[in-house]
């Protein structure tokens, strides 16, 4: 309901322009011309709307969750690039210097060079931006280094398809496309404000300190912190924040983690960290009293609004840690429905909690299912991976369908899980997950 209205906005948003356009009752030209008009009008709308799409807006992704808000951001920069790298071959009418007595340019594409060249310049950068976002992955360059660049690149595509679309636009000349354009660049303007300017000045009013940084699994640390002087952010039990460590938050190198701690044990707040790369690989050398800063809480993977018969949590490794903040907040909570947790790990020095965990069975109502793919020699517990065979087994009661299901994990794990779920018929509205990277 929620991502239907949010779609719907958005595309109302991004056919406004034709509409703008079509008001403005000009004579007609060629079906391709307008086709080729009418993409270029739409895609950088679209391009401009990216800007909130970004995953920041709690407005959004509290709404619908960061995986969906980032899918989404991604299908639409796919679709928005397609749109506008066909836009300039489908004109048919020629390309000349203005004529003075075609006033509405339905004879000729009547361009000057410099609106030439920032179409070309923002359609390259475009093509660009998509790309290294498309194969991140296979690029020799940081996570900090692409997403500056990417920002860097967002802005400047988006700048020169602004001087493109007003100098060159044939309905983008009038008064009222041109506002709207203008309107639109500066949201996206103000966005990038909010985001690098005033969040972060908001987070140096309540700077945390690193209270301890411990071992609490292989690979695998807990991160505690504590606000300096006020009040340690509100959140519901598994969110997540954007995590800054070092003098100032004004700085590329957030990363997300969710809390592990759960809202009850405020103001000290947990996240629970697995080494994965130049980051939180150093987080073992982090000293106490280090400054942190916090910006958050964001994501929808909570309990509050949602009903089931009973709880199910299905977590991969350090995928337990928003689910580990739930747990703990329903044990505070003393909540008597019944709940399983199903628990993936590669072995078992990679089980996080693993004592807490089992005293928690006696307090709640409260199953738990560790299964290890390389399990030792004297496991008695289950093998293999998580998937249908080992789901099926362990979700074989009747009703499983009115239980609200929680999968948080590594990207291929929730694909699969929530795959297998649905093969056993467990539907979609009852499955929240949240996916550890944006791949
Ligand atoms: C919503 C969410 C919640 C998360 N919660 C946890 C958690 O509780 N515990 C945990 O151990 N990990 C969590 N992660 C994953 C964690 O953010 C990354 O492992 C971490 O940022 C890696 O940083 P790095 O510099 O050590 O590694 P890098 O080598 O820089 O990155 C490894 C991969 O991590 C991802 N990543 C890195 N930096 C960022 C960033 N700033 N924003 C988004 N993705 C990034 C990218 O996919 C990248 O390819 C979460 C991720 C998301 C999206």
């Amino acid at each position: 309901m929620r991502s239907g209205i949010l779609i719907a906005g958005y595309l109302c948003l991004a056919v406004t322009p034709l509409a703008l356009a079509y008001a403005e009752g000009m004579p007609p030209r060629p079906f391709r011309d307008e086709l080729a008009a009418g993409l270029g009008l739409v895609g950088f709308a679209m391009l401009l709307m990216e800007f909130f799409l970004s995953g920041r807006f709690r407005a959004i992704s509290g709404r619908i969750g960061i995986d969906l808000t980032m899918r989404f951001h991604q299908l639409v920069a796919r679709s928005l690039m397609l749109f506008i790298l066909i836009h300039p071959f489908l004109y048919s009418i020629p390309f000349k210097s203005p004529l003075p007595w075609d006033t509405t340019g339905r004879f000729t594409l009547g361009l000057e060079a410099t609106s030439i060249i920032t179409g070309v310049v923002a359609w390259l950068l475009l093509a660009i931006l998509v790309l290294t976002s498309v194969y991140r992955n296979q690029l020799p360059y940081r996570y900090e280094v692409w997403r500056l660049a990417h920002g860097i690149g967002a802005i400047c595509v988006a700048g020169f398809g602004l001087h493109h679309a007003l100098e060159a636009g044939r309905y983008s000349a009038a008064a009222s496309l041109q506002v709207f354009w203008l309107a639109m660049t500066g949201l996206a303007v103000l966005t990038i404000l909010y985001v690098y300017v005033i969040m972060p000045w908001r987070q140096l009013r309540v700077p945390y300190s690193v209270v301890s940084v411990r071992k609490v699994a292989a690979k695998t640390w807990g991160l505690t912190v504590e606000p300096v002087n006020g009040k340690a952010m509100e959140f519901s039990a598994g969110q997540f924040a954007w995590v800054t460590l070092g003098r100032s938050p004004f700085a590329i190198t957030e990363h997300p983690f969710s809390m592990s701690s759960c809202p009850a044990e405020r103001p000290r707040i947990e996240f629970t960290i697995k080494e994965a790369g130049d980051f939180t690989n150093r987080l073992g050398s982090i000293p106490r009293g280090a400054r942190a800063f916090l910006d958050g809480p964001h994501g929808n993977l909570t309990l509050p609004n949602r009903d089931g018969l009973g709880l199910v949590f299905i977590a991969g490794g350090v995928g337990l840690s928003p689910i580990m903040s739930m747990l703990r907040q329903l044990r505070v909570e003393r909540d008597p429905q019944p709940m399983i947790l199903v628990y993936g790990n590669r072995c078992a020095e990679q089980i996080l909690y693993g004592s807490e965990i089992e005293a928690m069975t006696q307090d709640l109502n409260l199953q738990v299912h560790h299964v290890l793919s390389e399990p030792p020699p004297r496991w008695t517990g289950l093998t293999g991976q998580l998937d249908i065979s080992v789901l099926r087994d362990l979700l074989s009661f009747d009703g499983r369908e009115d239980w609200l299901f929680y999968v948080c994990g590594p990207a291929p794990m929730i694909d699969s899980v929530e795959a297998d779920l649905g093969h056993l018929g467990i539907p979609l509205r009852q499955i929240v997950s949240e996916k550890f990277s944006y791949n």
